[in-house]
């Protein structure tokens, strides 16, 4: 399903003084009154964060952990607040494995208490506020808990949602709250979580202490043991976050700062960009075999790469330098024929290019993974910072776990690792699950044009990629370039398709040797903002694959 033509309506916006695109009306509602009442970007992605935890409960929330790019207009840097999961001390490399080696299946495996990563949101949000906030966390979250504690109206995604894993969700706590007397919720019925907003309310009222240090995290490591994990209270106790720098790289004379490792996300998508930036694209046309077929090859040549050097560099080396080293893209490319597919994709050696470290160790891996679909928000302010924050709980619903009498679904983000060993993203203790989300802030001579990011697991990448390139190669507006069809494929030769993309269009790629997936379906959930360079003025667009709002602040719409 996606959106209704009036939703449609409401997913572009212009603001001269603000702008907040999230995929949830009430959450870009919130965000948009903490903005008018003077709050700040990092203020109003605070109470989008803890609002969406109530309006998508399935996506993201405190049991879960995201990335938060925060650009600072004052001092003209960018940062990213890296509250990803950890393992807990009692993970082992081979904990997705059965007693005689094989991998555990990913709906037993990601539903299992050993899935369930020490969560980082909580602390990222107050890290954040500490660093950059000029509003207190106990008065952001108050909308987010009249919501829970009123109830909200069930949309369509959410409906889908609950529906489409009400086997899950009928195993655990959760039950009650999404399958009241056994039945799912539909659209327009109400959601009303009063655990959840008597645990946001203990933390309104305490702190995070009480969530890292207390009753509440006692409860998650208590439910996580029930459900066969390790994790106990110390994991919760001594969970830290990271506070890093973009990675960086230049497309089409802009620059492009993205996410760097643990997550895969900005290396990959610079790779993709870099690798396509060689070839003269000027008669190639958006939906052309020759723009599908460019982009397939440069992105099975990046997944590549990806699968092989990456993992949470506080545990291994990751040859970024290389990676993005132009010689080393030359000769990449050198591996894409324009006229058929390359059915033999290897990751390159990028340590070559590189002082140090050792060829990269893919290990093959099951191909049982299900998709990840969680959330990506964008904000401008007045002053001109900006935040751009992928937020998840892994899978819709995390395990499915809800922490009973708190109303905290659990993420399932340890699937994230490697669930065979050996290679880079094998699990570790305290270590941090390979990621592929990409919030992504592009400038141009310095100042920041456009914010973009995407939900999806590994096709985020792809998504962020061809956003880029829509705008970046193809002058489309923001909006036309988010809803322009997008693919993703990894490995040759399959690749998933939206609809929009022609047969005969489809019927000449495979022709070149490409395998498009039966059906189309929608890829991800872009939500961005364009800042025109020459009047200032905010941009904001949303994804009709949800009930995506942009909100714009001194602008058109109030
Ligand atoms: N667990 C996924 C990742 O970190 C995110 C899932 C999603 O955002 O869709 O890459």
């Amino acid at each position: 399903m996606s959106s209704s033509d009036s939703e449609k309506s409401r997913q572009v916006d212009v603001g001269t003084k603000g702008m907040v695109v999230t995929s949830h009306p009430l959450a870009s509602q919130v965000g948009a009154r903490v903005l008018r009442r003077g709050g700040n970007a990092v203020d109003a992605a605070v109470a989008i964060q803890f609002a969406l935890n109530v309006a998508e409960p399935m996506m993201s929330g405190i049991g879960g952990g995201g990335f938060m790019m925060v650009y600072n207009r004052r001092t003209e840097k960018i940062s990213v607040v890296d509250s990803r999961e950890r393992a807990p001390k009692g993970a082992r490399p081979d904990m997705f494995l059965d007693e005689d080696g094989h991998v555990i299946p990913f709906s037993v495996r990601s539903t299992h208490g050993n899935a369930v990563g020490v969560p980082g949101t909580l602390k990222g949000l107050e890290t954040a506020l500490d660093r950059w906030g000029t509003r207190p966390m106990s008065v952001l979250m108050q909308p987010a808990i009249r919501m829970a504690s009123r109830g909200i109206k069930v949309n369509w995604v959410l409906a889908d949602a609950i529906e489409d894993h009400r086997e899950k969700l009928s195993k655990t706590a959760a039950k009650e709250v999404f399958l009241p007397d056994g039945e799912p919720l539909k659209e327009g019925d109400r959601l009303v979580q009063k655990d959840l907003a008597r645990t946001l309310r203990m933390i309104q009222l305490f702190g995070t202490d009480v969530f890292y240090q207390g009753r509440i995290g006692r409860a998650i490591a208590k439910t996580v043991r029930e459900h066969g994990g390790t994790m106990k209270d110390k994991d919760l106790r001594r969970y830290r976050l990271t506070i890093d720098r973009p990675v960086r790289g230049d497309y089409k004379g802009y620059e492009v700062a993205s996410m760097p490792p643990p997550s895969s996300g900005g290396i990959t998508a610079l790779q993709i960009l870099n690798l396509l930036e060689r070839f003269d694209m000027d008669d190639v046309d958006v939906r052309s075999p020759e723009k599908y077929h460019l982009f397939a090859e440069a992105s099975r040549l990046a997944y590549a790469d990806r699968g092989a050097y990456i993992g949470d560099p506080q545990f291994v080396d990751v040859p970024m330098q290389g990676m993005l080293n132009e010689e080393y893209l030359e000769e990449r490319a050198e591996e894409i024929d324009r006229s058929r597919a390359n059915p033999d994709i290897q990751p390159g050696d990028p340590w070559s290019y590189q002082e140090g470290g050792e060829p990269g160790n893919r290990v093959e891996q099951p191909d049982d993974r299900q998709m990840g679909e969680t959330t990506h928000f964008t904000v401008a302010d007045r002053w001109g910072n900006l935040v751009s924050y992928t937020s998840t709980i892994e899978q819709l619903f995390g395990t499915g776990i809800m922490v009973p009498g708190y109303g905290i679904m659990l993420n399932n983000e340890l699937t994230d690792f490697d669930a065979v060993p050996g290679g880079p993203n094998e699990v570790r203790p305290g270590k941090r699950p390979m990621s592929s989300m990409t919030p992504t802030i592009v400038l141009k001579d310095g100042d920041p044009v456009m914010t973009v990011g995407s939900p999806g697991g590994s096709t985020i990448i792809a998504s962020v990629a061809q956003t880029i390139l829509h705008v970046l190669e193809y002058d489309l507006p923001l909006k036309q370039a988010i809803e322009e069809p997008r693919i993703y494929t990894k490995t040759y030769p399959s690749i998933r398709w939206e609809e929009g993309i022609p047969a005969d269009v489809r019927d000449q790629l495979e022709a070149m040797g490409h395998r498009f997936q039966n059906n189309p379906r929608d890829i991800g959930n872009v939500n961005a903002i364009w800042i025109d360079p020459d009047t200032g003025r905010y941009h904001g667009a949303g994804d009709s694959t949800r009930e995506s709002t942009a909100i714009g602040v001194g602008g058109r719409r109030k």
